[in-house]
């Protein structure tokens, strides 16, 4: 059973695994950075990381 593009849903080529083609893999990139640089990182301290880690605990 082959897998599919996680982007465009198209089975996807070996050599671009886990993606059907380049373009997808920089499409899914994209929404990686793009999500990593809307974090206002000014935000993100030493009381989030702390908090995350309460959570882990629990
Ligand atoms: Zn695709």
């Amino acid at each position: 059973m082959s897998k599919n593009c996680p982007i465009c849903n198209t089975q996807i080529i070996i050599k671009f695994a886990p993606f059907c083609s380049n373009r997808c893999a920089n499409v899914d990139l994209s929404k990686w950075l793009n999500g990593a640089y809307s974090i206002p990182t000014d935000e993100i301290g030493v009381d989030s990381v702390n908090e995350f880690e309460n959570i882990d605990d629990d």
